[in-house]
């Protein structure tokens, strides 16, 4: 699962670092931190307490002379945020940034709710333990942001520009991208997946394609995404060249009527044989992404309830 060299607390140069866990897959995100003169801000915590107290411990060479003043949290999906109170544990004054479309979805979905499907009964808790099974979600009180923002918001840290920009809904309804300008590097949160297949929980599909627009116009030489390893401009054009193409199939499956699973599994077909998209992991995930596009297109669409999508993802998977 973890490959050697993909792990970990790493530096990328100039003060900017990355937390890197192995390949990705489903809760197995990235964080990063920027470290200034005496000062650090964290960008996103880990799926449960655990996890983020493991890699505060990783971390402590550089933020012994350099605490984490500062938390941002990229999305409200919970491999970014719910590991927020095992900072606040160590350092209670630190303050939580995220958009305020963020800071609404999070209290959407609270780590009980996932605590909940991983302990149901017969096939539910076994559907979500095949996805979150290595997470411990019990008793984890989510630590809110205590500070909010829309579209842009320009952070210090100590005397570091940090830019960050809210380019959702996207993958959520309020995605984050946190720009340092001085090191030509951008923490993308899960705007980008690198080995795996992105996942549209929010969209439309037409905002995150511009969103990888915006970031290519930044012209940053190091891309760390929400999952999988540290990239550049080419990991930003993979990620728009796969939502540009389920884009354009979906559309053309919905105007002629097809279902949308349907259409997932005919698009999966596809995916399979197309050499740019059949290596991605979790390749199920194109049932979530056709139906994004059918509720862009079509404002009465109702898509299915969650425990639907994730029975639908691990079928394709299965099959
Ligand atoms: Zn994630």
């Amino acid at each position: 699962m973890t490959a050697a060299g993909t792990s970990g607390f790493q530096e990328l140069g100039e003060g900017c670092f990355a937390y890197l866990q192995g390949d990705g897959g489903w809760g197995w995100s990235n964080a990063g931190l920027i470290v200034g003169d005496g000062q650090s801000l964290l960008v996103d915590t880990l799926f449960d307490l655990e996890l983020t107290a493991a890699m505060l411990d990783s971390m402590a060479s550089v933020t012994s002379a350099a605490p984490i003043d500062t938390v941002v949290n990229t999305h409200a999906n919970g491999d970014h945020c719910y590991g927020n109170g095992e900072v606040t544990r160590r350092r209670p004054a630190v303050e939580i940034v995220a958009s305020e479309a963020t800071a609404r979805e999070m209290v959407e979905v609270p780590p009980s709710l996932l605590a909940g499907l991983n302990n149901a009964p017969g096939e539910v808790g076994e559907l979500f333990r095949g996805f979150f099974g290595d997470f411990h979600f019990d008793g984890i009180e989510l630590v809110p942001p205590t500070r909010t923002f829309t579209d842009r918001l320009q952070l210090d840290v100590a005397g570091r520009r940090v830019e960050l920009i809210e380019v959702g809904p996207a993958h959520t309804a309020g995605d984050t991208i946190v720009h340092l300008p001085d090191c030509a590097t951008v923490y993308t949160g899960d705007i980008l997946f690198i080995g795996g297949t992105p996942i549209v929980w929010a969209g439309p599909l037409s905002n995150w394609i511009a969103a990888c627009d915006l970031m290519l116009a930044l012209e940053v030489r190091t891309v760390v995404p929400g999952h999988g390893p540290v990239t550049d401009a080419a990991g930003i054009v993979a990620v728009r060249d796969y939502l540009s193409f389920v884009d354009a199939e979906a559309t053309v499956r919905h105007d002629a009527g097809m279902d949308a699973f349907d259409a997932a599994r005919d698009i999966g077909r596809a995916i399979g044989a197309d050499e740019r998209f059949s290596s991605l992991g979790e390749f199920g995930r194109i049932a979530v992404n056709v139906d994004a596009v059918y509720r862009s297109l079509d404002p009465g669409y109702t898509s299915p309830n969650v425990v639907e999508q994730f029975r639908r993802m691990a079928e394709l998977e299965q099959a």
